[in-house]
């Protein structure tokens, strides 16, 4: 059976920088309730990372705050939540919180136990509210970022460690949060903020191994033309394309007044669905994250150039996705369509 997605006007939220500004300023395991949006990424500005992990020790010391997160992004409209897994893995959580590899991998399943909590719950409370909200579709995806999001040396914002290591490492690499991912019941493989186009064949070429499982591919670009290793991003879609579980493309994490650019690269030249879900435009380790009152107009760009998923990345709070929801709801749904075909 193959799966096959049709997915038009959607609307995305990137949680874990949220979650990730919580955990750097407060400490971990600490109640955080009531900071949310902008309060946070202002006091995020003025605070340091200093954990190996990041967003990936709550799944340890905090899941109720990264439910909680997950939580406020579905009130403020989001139809597609994304895992707290982009900066987790097995040797990740074995040297830096002296994790067993068995215990590794079931913090890794709780990055999906608790996003799929949280839809559930979600839909629990708000179904016998006026505006039924059963209507909602909302898709849990499993986050696959790269190599370099677990070195904590900000590689993965040029790759450039794809010049040392070959297919076969990279795909070793990504195969066993893969693994967990799916077999913990991810309804899509999000493979995000991709900085060369071998790392995002390599996970393709894994996910081959696991034939019913469908995702999106998304890079992270450095300019108007190029992904931050250096590839045209057009070459990078349309080579990711040709891979049979590839449901959409596009671009995250990547600063907004690109995207124009690149997706009019691609124009005439894709022939999957587009996501985009940019950051604020501000980069987060010169600690300047501010509100972007920008992201909405750059966003209605986006759709009048063919995005169809959309969202923000990092910086980007529940408010901004509750600004894009209202502007675009009659336009917006979610639907996955399995097939025998
Ligand atoms: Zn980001």
């Amino acid at each position: 059976m193959s799966i096959n997605a049709t997915v038009q006007y959607s609307i995305l939220c990137r949680q874990y920088a949220t979650v990730q500004d919580y955990t750097s300023h407060f400490g971990f395991g600490e109640t955080l309730a009531g900071l949310i949006g902008i309060e946070c990424t202002t006091i995020w500005n003025h605070t340091s990372h200093d954990d190996p992990l990041w967003s990936a020790r709550a799944l340890i010391d905090n899941p109720g705050e990264i439910k909680r997160v997950h939580t406020s992004f579905l009130h403020s409209g989001a139809n597609i939540i994304l895992t707290d897994s982009y900066q987790a893995s097995i040797e990740g959580f074995c040297r830096h919180a002296q994790c067993t590899s068995e215990a590794a991998i079931s913090v890794i399943k709780r990055s999906v136990s608790i996003a799929k909590e949280a839809c559930q719950e979600f839909l629990e409370e708000t179904q016998n509210k006026e505006g039924n909200e059963l209507s909602r579709n909302l898709l849990v995806g499993g986050s696959v970022g790269p190599y370099g999001a677990c070195q904590f040396d900000k590689s993965e914002y040029h790759g450039n460690y794809v010049d040392k290591m070959n297919l076969e490492e990279l795909k070793s690499w990504h195969r066993p949060r893969i693994k967990i991912l799916v077999e913990a019941g991810v309804d899509f493989l999000a493979v995000e903020t991709i900085p060369a186009l071998v790392e995002a064949e390599a996970i393709l070429q894994v996910l081959n191994e696991f034939p019913s499982v469908i995702c999106w591919v998304s890079f992270s670009c450095k300019d108007q033309t190029h992904l931050c290793h250096g590839e045209k991003f057009c070459d990078a879609v349309t080579t990711v394309e040709t891979y049979k579980q590839v449901e959409a493309v596009g671009i995250n994490c990547s600063a907004p007044e690109h995207v124009q650019g690149l997706l009019s690269s691609i124009h005439g030249k894709s022939t999957k669905p587009i996501v985009v879900y940019a950051n604020n435009g501000q980069e987060w380790w010169k600690k300047r994250f501010d509100n972007n009152p920008d992201y909405i107009s750059y966003v209605l760009g986006w759709l009048e150039q063919g995005a169809k998923i959309i969202g923000g990345c990092c910086g980007v709070t529940p408010a901004d996705i509750e600004d894009i929801r209202n502007a675009i709801k009659d336009r917006l749904t979610t639907k996955f369509i399995h097939s025998d075909n």
